[in-house]
Protein backbone atom coordinates (compact mmCIF):
# COMPACT_ATOMS: atom_id res chain seq x y z
CA UNK A 1 0.00 0.00 0.00
CA UNK A 2 1.70 3.37 -1.07
CA UNK A 3 1.73 6.30 1.56
CA UNK A 4 1.24 9.34 1.98
CA UNK A 5 2.41 12.26 4.81
CA UNK A 6 0.98 15.96 5.11
CA UNK A 7 2.89 18.65 6.54
CA UNK A 8 0.28 21.58 7.24
CA UNK A 9 1.12 25.33 7.68
CA UNK A 10 -0.64 27.83 8.79
CA UNK A 11 -4.72 28.09 10.18
CA UNK A 12 -7.18 25.89 11.32
CA UNK A 13 -8.97 26.19 7.69
CA UNK A 14 -5.68 24.89 6.46
CA UNK A 15 -5.81 22.09 8.83
CA UNK A 16 -9.29 21.00 8.22
CA UNK A 17 -8.53 21.23 4.35
CA UNK A 18 -5.59 19.21 4.57
CA UNK A 19 -8.16 16.34 5.87
CA UNK A 20 -10.16 16.67 3.41
CA UNK A 21 -7.21 16.24 1.01
CA UNK A 22 -6.23 12.84 3.07
CA UNK A 23 -9.61 11.23 2.49
CA UNK A 24 -8.85 11.58 -1.41
CA UNK A 25 -5.69 9.78 -1.02
CA UNK A 26 -7.34 7.05 1.54
CA UNK A 27 -10.30 6.61 -1.58
CA UNK A 28 -7.15 6.04 -4.06
CA UNK A 29 -5.97 2.96 -1.57
CA UNK A 30 -3.33 5.27 0.52
CA UNK A 31 -2.59 4.85 3.54
CA UNK A 32 -1.61 7.89 5.74
CA UNK A 33 1.57 8.05 7.85
CA UNK A 34 3.59 10.61 10.27
CA UNK A 35 5.60 12.55 8.57
CA UNK A 36 8.61 11.39 10.11
CA UNK A 37 7.70 8.13 8.42
CA UNK A 38 8.86 7.10 4.93
CA UNK A 39 6.21 7.98 2.41
CA UNK A 40 5.66 7.62 -1.25
CA UNK A 41 3.95 11.33 -1.35
CA UNK A 42 4.35 14.21 0.78
CA UNK A 43 2.40 16.93 0.83
CA UNK A 44 2.70 20.54 2.05
CA UNK A 45 -0.03 22.56 2.48
CA UNK A 46 1.01 26.13 2.76
CA UNK A 47 0.23 29.46 4.47
CA UNK A 48 0.80 33.13 2.97
CA UNK A 49 0.53 34.76 6.46
CA UNK A 50 3.53 32.75 7.64
CA UNK A 51 6.44 35.35 7.51
CA UNK A 52 9.54 32.95 5.98
CA UNK A 53 7.04 30.61 3.59
CA UNK A 54 9.78 29.79 1.41
CA UNK A 55 12.30 29.29 3.79
CA UNK A 56 10.12 26.87 5.61
CA UNK A 57 8.53 25.54 2.84
CA UNK A 58 12.53 24.32 1.74
CA UNK A 59 13.30 23.33 5.27
CA UNK A 60 10.14 21.07 5.15
CA UNK A 61 10.94 19.91 1.66
CA UNK A 62 14.85 18.88 2.33
CA UNK A 63 12.96 17.19 5.99
CA UNK A 64 10.76 15.01 4.01
CA UNK A 65 13.37 14.28 0.86
CA UNK A 66 16.38 13.01 4.02
CA UNK A 67 13.61 10.34 5.13
CA UNK A 68 12.93 9.14 1.77
CA UNK A 69 14.80 10.72 -1.39
CA UNK A 70 12.02 8.74 -3.42
CA UNK A 71 9.12 10.90 -2.25
CA UNK A 72 6.76 12.59 -4.43
CA UNK A 73 6.78 16.36 -3.24
CA UNK A 74 3.16 18.19 -3.77
CA UNK A 75 3.02 21.58 -2.66
CA UNK A 76 -0.43 23.64 -2.27
CA UNK A 77 -1.94 25.79 -0.41
CA UNK A 78 -2.21 29.87 -0.17
CA UNK A 79 1.32 30.31 -0.64
CA UNK A 80 1.28 28.06 -3.98
CA UNK A 81 -1.71 30.05 -5.41
CA UNK A 82 0.39 32.85 -4.91
CA UNK A 83 3.82 32.23 -6.01
CA UNK A 84 3.17 28.79 -7.97
CA UNK A 85 6.90 29.74 -9.85
CA UNK A 86 9.08 30.53 -6.48
CA UNK A 87 7.55 26.90 -5.28
CA UNK A 88 8.61 25.21 -8.08
CA UNK A 89 12.08 26.54 -7.77
CA UNK A 90 12.26 24.88 -5.00
CA UNK A 91 14.66 21.86 -4.97
CA UNK A 92 12.81 18.45 -4.85
CA UNK A 93 9.59 20.13 -5.30
CA UNK A 94 7.29 17.63 -7.99
CA UNK A 95 4.44 19.60 -8.24
CA UNK A 96 2.51 22.79 -7.50
CA UNK A 97 -1.33 22.75 -7.04
CA UNK A 98 -3.74 25.93 -6.56
CA UNK A 99 -6.19 26.68 -3.76
CA UNK A 100 -8.73 25.05 -6.47
CA UNK A 101 -6.76 22.37 -7.69
CA UNK A 102 -6.15 20.62 -4.16
CA UNK A 103 -9.31 19.38 -3.82
CA UNK A 104 -9.00 17.17 -7.30
CA UNK A 105 -5.36 16.32 -6.86
CA UNK A 106 -5.80 12.94 -8.83
CA UNK A 107 -7.26 14.44 -11.55
CA UNK A 108 -4.00 15.97 -12.49
CA UNK A 109 -1.50 13.74 -10.84
CA UNK A 110 -2.41 10.54 -12.00
CA UNK A 111 0.72 9.18 -11.20
CA UNK A 112 3.44 9.85 -8.70
CA UNK A 113 6.86 8.73 -10.35
CA UNK A 114 9.56 10.72 -9.09
CA UNK A 115 12.32 9.63 -11.41
CA UNK A 116 10.38 9.73 -14.86
CA UNK A 117 10.58 13.65 -13.84
CA UNK A 118 13.78 13.89 -13.04
CA UNK A 119 15.71 14.05 -16.19
CA UNK A 120 13.78 17.90 -16.91
CA UNK A 121 14.95 20.65 -15.30
CA UNK A 122 13.53 22.14 -13.60
CA UNK A 123 11.10 19.12 -13.11
CA UNK A 124 8.14 20.73 -11.82
CA UNK A 125 4.09 20.29 -12.79
CA UNK A 126 2.38 23.39 -12.23
CA UNK A 127 -1.43 23.49 -11.74
CA UNK A 128 -2.94 26.93 -10.71
CA UNK A 129 -5.77 28.43 -11.77
CA UNK A 130 -6.20 32.32 -11.75
CA UNK A 131 -7.50 33.85 -9.02
CA UNK A 132 -10.84 34.86 -10.66
CA UNK A 133 -11.33 31.50 -11.32
CA UNK A 134 -11.47 30.46 -7.49
CA UNK A 135 -15.15 30.27 -6.75
CA UNK A 136 -16.16 26.55 -6.31
CA UNK A 137 -16.31 25.91 -2.33
CA UNK A 138 -15.18 22.37 -0.74
CA UNK A 139 -16.30 21.77 2.53
CA UNK A 140 -13.70 20.51 4.57
CA UNK A 141 -13.88 19.65 8.62
CA UNK A 142 -10.71 18.37 10.64
CA UNK A 143 -10.50 14.78 11.70
CA UNK A 144 -9.18 13.14 14.66
CA UNK A 145 -6.81 16.37 15.48
CA UNK A 146 -7.87 15.40 19.58
CA UNK A 147 -9.49 12.28 19.40
CA UNK A 148 -13.51 13.40 18.69
CA UNK A 149 -13.87 16.06 20.95
CA UNK A 150 -13.86 19.50 19.04
CA UNK A 151 -13.68 19.25 14.62
CA UNK A 152 -12.95 22.34 12.83
CA UNK A 153 -15.84 22.52 10.13
CA UNK A 154 -15.47 24.63 7.06
CA UNK A 155 -18.37 26.92 6.26
CA UNK A 156 -17.16 29.42 4.36
CA UNK A 157 -14.13 30.79 2.07
CA UNK A 158 -12.56 33.03 0.73
CA UNK A 159 -13.30 37.51 1.69
CA UNK A 160 -14.36 39.95 -0.15
CA UNK A 161 -12.81 42.91 1.98
CA UNK A 162 -10.10 44.47 1.30
CA UNK A 163 -7.96 45.11 4.24
CA UNK A 164 -4.72 46.62 3.25
CA UNK A 165 -2.28 44.01 4.77
CA UNK A 166 -4.36 40.91 3.84
CA UNK A 167 -3.17 38.33 0.59
CA UNK A 168 -6.01 35.81 1.73
CA UNK A 169 -8.42 37.06 -1.01
CA UNK A 170 -5.54 36.93 -3.38
CA UNK A 171 -4.53 33.09 -2.52
CA UNK A 172 -8.07 32.44 -2.03
CA UNK A 173 -10.56 34.16 -4.25
CA UNK A 174 -14.01 35.88 -3.38
CA UNK A 175 -15.97 35.11 -0.35
CA UNK A 176 -18.23 32.02 -0.75
CA UNK A 177 -19.79 29.22 1.31
CA UNK A 178 -21.19 26.40 1.38
CA UNK A 179 -25.30 25.36 0.90
CA UNK A 180 -27.03 25.21 4.46
CA UNK A 181 -27.84 21.49 3.46
CA UNK A 182 -24.61 21.16 2.94
CA UNK A 183 -23.80 22.25 6.24
CA UNK A 184 -26.49 20.31 7.80
CA UNK A 185 -25.86 17.44 6.48
CA UNK A 186 -22.22 17.62 7.50
CA UNK A 187 -22.98 18.72 10.63
CA UNK A 188 -24.96 15.33 11.45
CA UNK A 189 -22.06 13.46 10.23
CA UNK A 190 -19.96 14.88 12.54
CA UNK A 191 -22.05 14.28 15.67
CA UNK A 192 -23.01 10.78 14.51
CA UNK A 193 -19.13 10.46 14.81
CA UNK A 194 -18.66 11.74 18.31
CA UNK A 195 -17.69 15.29 18.17
CA UNK A 196 -18.94 17.31 20.73
CA UNK A 197 -17.72 20.52 19.88
CA UNK A 198 -18.41 22.15 16.29
CA UNK A 199 -16.17 24.92 15.65
CA UNK A 200 -17.47 27.05 12.70
CA UNK A 201 -14.36 28.35 10.47
CA UNK A 202 -14.41 30.02 7.19
CA UNK A 203 -11.69 33.19 6.11
CA UNK A 204 -14.68 35.57 6.80
CA UNK A 205 -17.20 33.20 8.97
CA UNK A 206 -19.49 36.01 9.72
CA UNK A 207 -19.73 36.53 5.86
CA UNK A 208 -21.33 33.24 5.39
CA UNK A 209 -23.63 32.71 2.16
CA UNK A 210 -23.28 36.46 0.80
CA UNK A 211 -22.97 34.68 -2.36
CA UNK A 212 -25.05 31.99 -1.86
CA UNK A 213 -26.92 32.07 -4.86
CA UNK A 214 -23.94 30.40 -6.72
CA UNK A 215 -23.53 27.81 -4.61
CA UNK A 216 -26.97 27.06 -5.18
CA UNK A 217 -27.76 27.54 -8.90
CA UNK A 218 -29.12 23.98 -8.89
CA UNK A 219 -31.75 24.82 -6.22
CA UNK A 220 -32.99 28.41 -6.61
CA UNK A 221 -36.64 28.21 -4.70
CA UNK A 222 -34.60 28.41 -1.66
CA UNK A 223 -33.71 31.49 0.76
CA UNK A 224 -31.07 33.78 -1.31
CA UNK A 225 -30.91 35.94 2.11
CA UNK A 226 -29.54 33.07 3.71
CA UNK A 227 -26.67 34.36 6.78
CA UNK A 228 -24.96 33.27 8.98
CA UNK A 229 -27.82 33.95 11.97
CA UNK A 230 -30.24 32.00 10.04
CA UNK A 231 -28.04 28.79 9.47
CA UNK A 232 -27.21 28.83 13.62
CA UNK A 233 -30.62 28.71 13.90
CA UNK A 234 -31.09 25.99 11.34
CA UNK A 235 -28.22 24.07 12.86
CA UNK A 236 -29.88 24.65 16.36
CA UNK A 237 -32.76 22.97 15.17
CA UNK A 238 -31.00 19.47 15.47
CA UNK A 239 -30.92 17.58 18.47
CA UNK A 240 -27.74 16.52 20.41
CA UNK A 241 -25.02 17.01 23.04
CA UNK A 242 -23.56 19.06 21.08
CA UNK A 243 -22.27 23.13 21.59
CA UNK A 244 -21.06 25.10 18.60
CA UNK A 245 -18.49 27.61 18.87
CA UNK A 246 -17.75 30.30 16.40
CA UNK A 247 -13.87 30.47 15.11
CA UNK A 248 -13.69 34.10 14.88
CA UNK A 249 -16.04 36.94 13.43
CA UNK A 250 -15.53 40.35 12.19
CA UNK A 251 -16.94 42.84 14.53
CA UNK A 252 -18.89 44.15 11.32
CA UNK A 253 -21.16 40.86 11.04
CA UNK A 254 -21.63 39.59 14.99
CA UNK A 255 -25.25 40.91 14.79
CA UNK A 256 -27.79 41.61 17.71
CA UNK A 257 -29.50 38.56 16.42
CA UNK A 258 -26.35 36.13 17.41
CA UNK A 259 -25.50 38.07 20.17
CA UNK A 260 -29.62 37.14 21.63
CA UNK A 261 -28.80 33.55 19.85
CA UNK A 262 -25.96 33.13 22.21
CA UNK A 263 -27.58 34.67 24.98
CA UNK A 264 -30.47 32.17 24.82
CA UNK A 265 -29.40 28.98 23.45
CA UNK A 266 -26.46 27.37 25.83
CA UNK A 267 -25.20 24.96 22.48
CA UNK A 268 -23.83 28.53 21.58
CA UNK A 269 -20.56 29.19 23.09
CA UNK A 270 -20.30 31.99 25.16
CA UNK A 271 -17.08 33.12 23.62
CA UNK A 272 -16.22 35.32 20.62
CA UNK A 273 -12.82 35.89 18.78
CA UNK A 274 -13.48 39.10 17.26
CA UNK A 275 -10.16 41.00 15.77
CA UNK A 276 -9.58 44.73 16.15
CA UNK A 277 -6.27 44.67 14.32
CA UNK A 278 -5.85 48.32 15.84
CA UNK A 279 -7.04 50.64 18.63
CA UNK A 280 -5.91 54.04 16.55
CA UNK A 281 -8.26 55.50 14.34
CA UNK A 282 -5.97 56.80 12.15
CA UNK A 283 -4.33 52.99 11.83
CA UNK A 284 -7.55 51.44 11.46
CA UNK A 285 -8.47 53.46 8.28
CA UNK A 286 -5.16 53.17 6.67
CA UNK A 287 -5.81 49.11 7.45
CA UNK A 288 -9.12 49.90 5.47
CA UNK A 289 -11.58 47.64 8.29
CA UNK A 290 -14.93 48.16 7.88
CA UNK A 291 -15.69 49.60 11.47
CA UNK A 292 -14.81 52.40 13.69
CA UNK A 293 -13.24 52.34 16.90
CA UNK A 294 -16.42 53.41 18.82
CA UNK A 295 -18.36 50.65 16.84
CA UNK A 296 -15.89 48.11 17.90
CA UNK A 297 -16.15 48.98 21.52
CA UNK A 298 -20.21 49.28 21.53
CA UNK A 299 -20.36 45.84 19.86
CA UNK A 300 -17.76 44.35 23.08
CA UNK A 301 -19.71 46.07 25.94
CA UNK A 302 -23.34 45.03 24.63
CA UNK A 303 -21.80 41.86 23.97
CA UNK A 304 -20.58 41.49 27.65
CA UNK A 305 -23.79 43.04 29.00
CA UNK A 306 -25.89 40.70 27.09
CA UNK A 307 -23.90 37.25 27.55
CA UNK A 308 -23.05 35.91 31.34
CA UNK A 309 -19.49 35.55 31.08
CA UNK A 310 -19.02 35.99 27.84
CA UNK A 311 -14.97 34.86 26.77
CA UNK A 312 -13.62 37.56 24.17
CA UNK A 313 -10.39 36.90 22.21
CA UNK A 314 -9.49 39.62 19.88
CA UNK A 315 -6.13 40.14 17.15
CA UNK A 316 -4.12 42.86 16.97
CA UNK A 317 -1.42 44.04 14.58
CA UNK A 318 1.30 45.72 15.58
CA UNK A 319 3.70 47.87 13.86
CA UNK A 320 1.71 49.10 10.22
CA UNK A 321 2.95 51.35 8.32
CA UNK A 322 2.65 54.65 9.86
CA UNK A 323 2.11 53.52 13.81
CA UNK A 324 3.12 56.42 15.73
CA UNK A 325 4.45 55.71 19.33
CA UNK A 326 0.93 57.26 19.82
CA UNK A 327 -1.28 55.37 17.71
CA UNK A 328 0.41 52.31 20.01
CA UNK A 329 -0.40 53.67 22.88
CA UNK A 330 -3.73 54.13 22.20
CA UNK A 331 -4.45 50.73 21.01
CA UNK A 332 -2.89 49.69 23.95
CA UNK A 333 -4.82 51.70 26.56
CA UNK A 334 -7.86 50.78 24.21
CA UNK A 335 -7.36 47.19 25.08
CA UNK A 336 -6.49 47.83 28.59
CA UNK A 337 -9.49 49.32 29.31
CA UNK A 338 -11.93 46.53 27.38
CA UNK A 339 -14.03 43.52 28.64
CA UNK A 340 -11.74 41.02 27.11
CA UNK A 341 -10.26 37.81 28.15
CA UNK A 342 -7.04 37.39 25.75
CA UNK A 343 -5.39 38.51 22.82
CA UNK A 344 -3.91 37.37 19.55
CA UNK A 345 -0.76 39.52 18.99
CA UNK A 346 0.83 39.56 14.95
CA UNK A 347 3.63 41.89 14.44
CA UNK A 348 3.04 43.43 10.64
CA UNK A 349 5.38 42.03 7.74
CA UNK A 350 5.50 43.21 4.77
CA UNK A 351 3.55 41.03 2.19
CA UNK A 352 3.60 41.05 -1.83
CA UNK A 353 1.02 42.78 -3.62
CA UNK A 354 -1.01 44.07 -0.82
CA UNK A 355 -1.59 48.08 -0.46
CA UNK A 356 0.14 48.18 3.09
CA UNK A 357 3.46 47.30 1.56
CA UNK A 358 3.51 50.89 -0.49
CA UNK A 359 2.75 53.12 2.42
CA UNK A 360 5.04 55.34 3.81
CA UNK A 361 6.93 55.41 7.47
CA UNK A 362 7.44 52.08 8.09
CA UNK A 363 7.95 51.02 11.66
CA UNK A 364 11.58 49.82 12.69
CA UNK A 365 11.30 45.68 13.09
CA UNK A 366 13.22 46.29 16.62
CA UNK A 367 10.25 48.65 17.73
CA UNK A 368 8.16 46.37 16.14
CA UNK A 369 9.01 43.64 18.56
CA UNK A 370 9.12 45.70 21.39
CA UNK A 371 5.43 46.76 20.48
CA UNK A 372 4.27 43.08 20.14
CA UNK A 373 6.01 42.00 23.50
CA UNK A 374 4.40 44.85 25.47
CA UNK A 375 1.03 43.48 23.92
CA UNK A 376 1.67 39.84 24.69
CA UNK A 377 2.29 41.03 28.22
CA UNK A 378 -0.99 42.76 28.48
CA UNK A 379 -2.94 39.91 26.85
CA UNK A 380 -1.19 37.80 29.34
CA UNK A 381 -2.74 39.98 31.89
CA UNK A 382 -6.34 40.23 30.68
CA UNK A 383 -6.78 36.48 30.23
CA UNK A 384 -5.39 36.15 34.00
CA UNK A 385 -7.89 38.48 35.28
CA UNK A 386 -10.50 36.53 33.12
CA UNK A 387 -9.55 33.32 34.46
CA UNK A 388 -9.49 34.73 37.97
CA UNK A 389 -12.97 35.96 37.46
CA UNK A 390 -14.30 32.57 37.00
CA UNK A 391 -13.10 31.40 40.42
CA UNK A 392 -16.09 29.99 42.21
CA UNK A 393 -18.61 30.02 39.39
CA UNK A 394 -19.90 26.74 37.59
CA UNK A 395 -18.94 26.28 34.19
CA UNK A 396 -19.35 23.14 31.63
CA UNK A 397 -16.43 21.71 30.25
CA UNK A 398 -15.55 19.59 27.60
CA UNK A 399 -13.07 17.16 28.52
CA UNK A 400 -10.29 15.57 26.07
CA UNK A 401 -8.96 12.33 25.92
CA UNK A 402 -5.21 12.44 26.42
CA UNK A 403 -3.92 11.59 30.10
CA UNK A 404 -1.04 14.51 31.05
CA UNK A 405 0.57 12.80 33.78
CA UNK A 406 -2.94 11.77 35.45
CA UNK A 407 -4.74 15.17 34.62
CA UNK A 408 -7.07 15.75 32.09
CA UNK A 409 -7.72 19.22 30.15
CA UNK A 410 -10.50 20.92 28.60
CA UNK A 411 -12.04 23.97 27.23
CA UNK A 412 -15.39 25.74 28.67
CA UNK A 413 -17.61 27.39 26.38
CA UNK A 414 -16.50 30.87 27.13
CA UNK A 415 -13.03 29.21 26.41
CA UNK A 416 -11.59 29.05 29.47
CA UNK A 417 -8.72 26.18 30.08
CA UNK A 418 -9.56 23.84 32.69
CA UNK A 419 -7.86 20.90 34.36
CA UNK A 420 -8.93 17.93 36.97
CA UNK A 421 -7.32 14.31 37.39
CA UNK A 422 -8.12 11.75 35.00
CA UNK A 423 -11.00 9.87 34.77
CA UNK A 424 -11.86 7.95 32.12
CA UNK A 425 -15.98 9.03 32.47
CA UNK A 426 -15.50 12.21 31.63
CA UNK A 427 -13.81 12.00 28.13
CA UNK A 428 -15.86 14.02 25.45
CA UNK A 429 -18.59 14.73 27.87
CA UNK A 430 -19.90 18.40 28.62
CA UNK A 431 -19.06 18.36 32.44
CA UNK A 432 -20.16 21.08 35.30
CA UNK A 433 -17.12 22.13 37.18
CA UNK A 434 -16.55 25.02 39.66
CA UNK A 435 -13.79 26.54 39.63
CA UNK A 436 -11.34 26.48 42.40
CA UNK A 437 -7.64 28.41 41.66
CA UNK A 438 -6.29 29.58 38.64
CA UNK A 439 -2.99 27.79 38.16
CA UNK A 440 -0.58 29.86 36.00
CA UNK A 441 -2.54 29.05 33.04
CA UNK A 442 -4.87 26.74 33.87
CA UNK A 443 -7.80 26.57 35.99
CA UNK A 444 -8.34 24.03 38.32
CA UNK A 445 -11.73 22.32 40.03
CA UNK A 446 -13.73 21.91 43.05
CA UNK A 447 -16.53 18.96 42.23
CA UNK A 448 -18.16 17.33 39.48
CA UNK A 449 -21.15 16.02 38.39
CA UNK A 450 -21.71 14.58 34.65
CA UNK A 451 -24.58 16.61 32.37
CA UNK A 452 -27.06 14.15 31.34
CA UNK A 453 -26.39 12.78 28.38
CA UNK A 454 -28.91 13.80 25.04
CA UNK A 455 -29.20 11.08 23.04
CA UNK A 456 -28.25 12.07 19.64
CA UNK A 457 -30.56 12.14 16.94
CA UNK A 458 -28.72 13.22 14.01
CA UNK A 459 -28.59 11.72 10.40
S1 LIG B 1 -11.44 40.41 6.55
FE1 LIG B 1 -9.55 41.49 5.98
S2 LIG B 1 -7.97 40.42 7.18
FE2 LIG B 1 -9.74 39.05 7.14
S3 LIG B 1 -9.35 37.73 5.36
FE3 LIG B 1 -10.64 39.42 4.66
S4 LIG B 1 -9.18 40.91 3.83
FE4 LIG B 1 -8.00 39.49 5.12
Amino acid sequence: MSKVAFHTLGCKLNFSETSTIGQQFLKHGFSIVDEKEKADVFVINTCTVTDNADRECRQIVRRALRNNPNSFIVVTGCYAQLRPDEIAKIDGVDAVLGSNEKFNLFSYLENFEKKELSCIYPPRRIYVSPIENLDSFNPSYSTDADNRTRAFFKIQDGCDYKCSFCTIPLARGKSRSASPEEVISEFKQLLKAGYKEIILTGVNVGDYSSSLNRNLALNLDHDQDYNLYKLLKMMLEVEGDYRIRISSIEPNLLTDEILDLTANDERMCNHFHIPLQSGSREILKLMQRRYRIEDYQNLIYKAVNRIADLGIGVDVIVGFPGETEENFLETYNFLKDLPISYLHVFTYSERPETKAIEMANSVDPVERKHRSNMLRILGAKKKHEFYQKMVGKELSVLFEHENHNGLMKGFSSNYVRVKHSFDHELINKFVKVKIKEVDENICTTENISINESINIQAG
